[in-house]
Order: C-alpha cells, then sequence, then structure tokens
C-alpha cells in the first residue's frame, strides 16, 4: 500500500478530545471492560471532511512493549496496529473463529486478519504482522503500483434466487494460502474481493458468526444467517490487472 505513518512526537494531549489533533494515548476506563483500545473520528459535518481520529488504549487492562511479549499481557503494538487500521478506513475483517469463553466474552481459535474484531489473547504477538485480507484492503484505499497489477473476483450471491446482503465471501488461493475476504454489499447482492494474485481460487460463501453481527454492520441493517456454508462449484481463475467475471453463487439453505 502507498500510505506510511511515522513517529511524531510525544504530547500531554489526550485521545478522545476535540483538539484538532490526531493522539494516540492511554485512558483509565474500567466500566469498558470488552474494550482494550478503540477509534473515534472528529468529522465535519458540513464538508465530510475528517479532522482527526483519535486511538485510545484502556489502562485498566495489563500492556506489554516487550520485544516477545509478555505473559498474561495485551501486546501494545498489535492492538496499535489494528486500531490504527481503523485510523486508515478498514473495517473488520470476519476472517476468523471464536468461541465463548466460560468467564464471558469470546476466545480467539484462530484468525487471518489483524482487522479480525476480536483480539488474540494475552501474551499472543500474533498481530503485529498484517496478513494477506489486511494488506489488500489497505491496498485497495491507498493503492500503489504492485497493488494494480492484482486481479479480482466479482459477482452475485442469492438464496431462493433473491439477493443476499451481508453474505461473507472469501477466495482461498490454494498457491499461497492466502484468505481474502468481503461481503456482499448492496442490495443486489453484489461482492468484490480485490488484491487478488493470478492463479485459481476456492471461493466460499458463510453465513457472519451470530454473536457478533453489530462488529460489522449497522444495527439497522437487517443481515440473514440462515444458510449453510457454500462453495462455488468451479475454481475461479484471476487473471494479472483482471476480473473474473461475474461469479454467481445460490447459497445452500439450512
Ligand atoms: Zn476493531
Amino acid at each position: 500500500a502507498s500510505i506510511t505513518y511515522e513517529f511524531a512526537g510525544f504530547t500531554s494531549a489526550l485521545p478522545n478530545e476535540d483538539d484538532g489533533m490526531s493522539t494516540l494515548g492511554f485512558l483509565e476506563k474500567p466500566e469498558l471492560d470488552r474494550v482494550l483500545a478503540s477509534t473515534s473520528f472528529l468529522i465535519d459535518d458540513a464538508t465530510g471532511a475528517l479532522i482527526e481520529a483519535d486511538i485510545f488504549f484502556n489502562s485498566a487492562f495489563p500492556w506489554s512493549v516487550a520485544e516477545n511479549g509478555e505473559s498474561g499481557r495485551f501486546d501494545v503494538q498489535s492492538i496499535a496496529l489494528h486500531e490504527i487500521g481503523h485510523m486508515s478506513g478498514l473495517g473488520h475483517s470476519a476472517l476468523g473463529e471464536t468461541e465463548l469463553r466460560e468467564s464471558g466474552g469470546r476466545r480467539v481459535i484462530a484468525s487471518e486478519a489483524v482487522m479480525f474484531p476480536i483480539a488474540f489473547a494475552a501474551g499472543s504477538i500474533a498481530g503485529r504482522t498484517p496478513r494477506a485480507d489486511d494488506i489488500a484492503g489497505i491496498s485497495d484505499l491507498y493503492p500503489d503500483g504492485d497493488f494494480r497489477q492484482l486481479g479480482s473476483i466479482s459477482g452475485r450471491v442469492t438464496k431462493d434466487g433473491r439477493p443476499l446482503f451481508g453474505a461473507h465471501v472469501v477466495a482461498f488461493d490454494p498457491a499461497s494460502g492466502a484468505l481474502v475476504g468481503n461481503f456482499t454489499l448492496n442490495a443486489q447482492g453484489q461482492f468484490s474481493i480485490d488484491g487478488l494474485s493470478a492463479g485459481p481460487h476456492i471461493l466460499r460463501v458463510e453465513p457472519l458468526d451470530d454473536a457478533d453481527i453489530d462488529s460489522f454492520f449497522e444495527s439497522t441493517r437487517t443481515v440473514d444467517l440462515e444458510y449453510r456454508v457454500t462453495y462455488a462449484n468451479r475454481l475461479i481463475v484471476v487473471s494479472r490487472r483482471g476480473d473474473s467475471g461475474p461469479v454467481d453463487i445460490e447459497v445452500a439453505r439450512k
């Protein structure tokens, strides 16, 4: 991607203050007992311009900046990378699996995106490395020359012949192991997955995890989850700088 960040210096300014500065910093928010960090935006209502974006890290949690991570402490770099993804315009990726913990909340079993909404457990530094899905997302927003050499898969998802909104569509490249996902994002049930390397891909459509719709879509949107994981009935061949042409997938009923 063509976006870079550099350290500008230390400040005594606090995050989440409307001061025209984009600030990363710690705040003590024990009442937010499921929030490690979050990114907020201040937008000019009249022009739509972004005035500032702040990232706050919740100092109610234990943190670490140790090179190899630290048992029982959350890795600042990993969580900062996720939040800087938001600051740069990325939403959440659904490429991950979680399970319920007995103590409440969810534990990540596996994740293929830094932008997965739930962090790895304390002690992990796995979130320091952007994955294929993160790289495709940020490159789509800030493309460079390399990104423009890549290809895409687009198409439409239906259920009972009708367009399906909010379906998670994932392209898997068996040659590299890369997974890149997107959603059907309009009333026509259309999707587009960009930033794919040339070659055959396996395409899978799956419903979002019903425990966590709010991390992906506004609560005003209705997302149908009543269908089974469905694969495209052929390998989809991606060409350099080209699109696959429309791939239509009718999902299987539950
Ligand atoms: Zn997030």
